[in-house]
């Protein structure tokens, strides 16, 4: 059992019916959520759908306008923020200048009046732990963007929170060392089993470091579910959409009555022939739908593949070559230009298809996802 499969199992954080209002602007629009213990969890959502919000509230920056919110059963309500067991790391990791890495990771124990003997244990154990120990007597100015990082990671974690709250933080780094960070604050999670909440509008990092996933839109909770879920079986264009790569394609349903499986075909266009797919949904005859579809479930080939649910026509407008894998934009007869990726395993791939090539695209019934808007 995952956690939150588990019926057994008491969240950790749990939104009830939670609204923020900021004047007549609802920020966050009636979320309920659980998070569990251990979990590595991303708010995922574009600029403006209210995550940093959702975390301030869950660290007391700001009071919901409804609802409520309880950590490990508790009302947070009545706790000013400093006495909650939950930190907040920010963008900018505001590292004091002055101090050395390891005053910046002592300070918030010192402030607590740790003893002197327990501080140096403690600020040790997560020098080791973010693999800092070489530098520790620097001062912020001498080290690295990425270890800046991690001093701030470290002297969040210092206190042993329940909670620590993430907010865009590898936003600063460079593609290759926020990748390689991705790992790192993966790993740290993990040793320390703290429950980590991450804010993100990159979905690739919140694919990457969660176990579970919100997909967020103008203050509601869209999605949540595993990264594989989510990637799988989104619950809606707009999650379709914001996840990876996908192919839209717009028509009408008509499910195959009583077949028990859920098969079910959709027009898309005159003088084509329907897309046969598969879907859990309810569809009625004639119901609008959108098929959606990533790129790298349509096989592209020359010749019409025998048996193939579902082959079109189309010729190559452009290829986009990127090592692994090549991505082709094809336009068919009807004007719709699909994305279609192969992995390159074989040297030759990329010289596969070139543009204005005549190929076929198809893909099996149950490639793609029907939904509803
Ligand atoms: P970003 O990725 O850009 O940080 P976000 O998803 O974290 O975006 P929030 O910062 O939570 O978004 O803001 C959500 C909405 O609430 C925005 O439209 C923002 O303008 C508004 N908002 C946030 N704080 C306040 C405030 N104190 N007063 C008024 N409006 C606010």
């Amino acid at each position: 059992f995952a956690p939150w499969e588990d019926p057994n199992e008491k969240p950790l954080i749990e939104f009830r019916g939670v609204t923020k209002r900021f004047g007549d602007f609802t920020a966050i629009d009636d979320v309920s959520l659980s998070i569990f213990r251990r979990e590595f969890f991303a708010l995922l959502g574009p600029s403006g759908c209210g995550k940093t919000t959702l975390m301030r509230m869950l660290a007391g920056f700001e009071a919901p306008t409804e609802g409520t919110i309880l950590l490990d059963g508790q009302d947070i309500a009545p706790v000013p923020p400093n006495k909650r067991a939950v930190n907040m790391m920010f963008q900018s990791y505001a590292l004091f200048p002055h101090l050395s890495v390891w005053e910046n990771i002592a300070f918030g124990l010192k402030r607590d009046r740790m003893e002197k003997d327990r501080i140096a244990q403690r600020v040790d154990e997560m020098l080791r732990l973010t693999r800092l120990e070489k530098f520790a007597r620097r001062k912020p100015h001498q080290i690295s963007g990425g270890q800046r990082q991690r001093v701030a990671l470290a002297r969040s974690l210092a206190k042993a929170p329940k909670l620590l709250l993430l907010d865009e933080p590898l936003g600063a780094l460079d593609k290759k060392l926020r990748q390689d960070t991705q790992f790192e604050l993966m790993d740290i999670q993990e040793k320390t089993g703290t429950t980590f909440v991450i804010v993100t509008h990159d979905q690739e990092e919140a694919m990457t470091v969660a176990s579970r996933v919100a997909v967020m839109d103008e203050g509601r909770i869209i999605q949540v579910a595993t990264p594989d879920v989510i990637y799988e079986s989104p619950a809606s264009v707009y999650v379709a959409d914001f996840i990876g790569d996908v192919n839209i394609i717009e028509g009408r349903a008509t499910p195959v009555p009583d077949d028990g499986e859920g098969r079910v075909n959709v027009a898309w266009a005159e003088g084509q022939p329907p897309i046969r797919g598969t879907t859990r949904r309810r569809f009625e005859t004639g119901q609008k739908a959108w098929f959606a579809i990533r790129p790298e479930k349509i096989a592209i080939t020359q010749d019409r593949p025998e048996d193939a649910a579902n082959a079109v026509r189309g010729k190559v407008l452009d290829i986009a070559y990127l090592g692994n894998i090549s991505t082709y934009h094809v336009e068919l007869p009807t004007g719709h230009v699909v994305k279609a990726q192969t992995a390159n395993t074989r040297r030759i791939a990329r010289r596969a298809f070139t543009w204005e090539d005549e190929v076929w695209l198809s893909w099996t019934a149950t490639a793609g996802v029907l939904l509803e808007d």
